[in-house]
């Protein structure tokens, strides 16, 4: 759990930081409001993907599972600034799939925390490997970040791409291929 009380300490010195009453009406609240909203952005801490990719289920044919357009919200840690943005996960199982759902509460785990998006992408393939044991994985992550939109060089609308392989997708081109037409269509 976050220490509620650290983070309103906290934002306090922060609010008085930037040259703000912090005693003022609009403002009183403000340091007990960020920490319970902290206490919810950042449960992904207090979590485990197994939880969700551990129940799993036979198949006895192993076609691609694609589940794309998983929405996520996670905070960069270089500037304390949202970045947000859609996951799309595809395995070749071996054997067992999950349910569909799990794969995006295993987006959840890892998108409560403080991150980058490399290490987002990274933590998703490698758990569904972990848990799931399928024969590859390959996940691509679709992110617009607010400290690149609101500081700084200002593009809004640019939106950072990042991808991690493992397994046969590594080995066979042509699954990363239809990964990618799947996510067109
Ligand atoms: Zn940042």
């Amino acid at each position: 759990m976050v220490d509620q009380e650290k983070i309103e300490e906290a934002i306090g010195l922060l609010l008085e930081g930037i040259g703000e009453d912090a005693s003022r009406e609009g403002l009183a609240e403000t340091p007990a409001r960020i920490a319970r909203m902290y206490g919810e952005l950042f449960a992904g801490m207090q979590e485990d993907a197994k939880t969700h990719l551990s129940r799993r289920f036979c198949v006895e044919s192993n076609e691609m599972v694609l589940e794309k357009d998983i929405v996520f919200y996670s905070m960069c840690e270089h500037h304390l600034m949202p970045f947000y943005g859609k996951a799309h996960i595809a395995y070749i199982p071996n054997g067992y799939v999950v349910g569909l759902s799990k794969l995006a509460r295993t987006v959840e785990v890892f998108a409560r925390r403080l991150q980058i998006q490399e290490r987002l992408t990274a933590q998703i393939a490698d758990a569904v490997m972990k848990e799931l044991e399928p024969q590859g994985v390959m996940v691509l992550v679709e992110a617009e970040h607010m400290c690149m939109t609101m500081r700084g060089v200002k593009k809004p609308g640019s939106r950072t791409v990042t991808t991690a392989v493992r397994g046969i997708f590594n080995e066979e081109p042509y699954l990363q291929n239809r990964f990618m037409t799947c996510l067109t269509r």
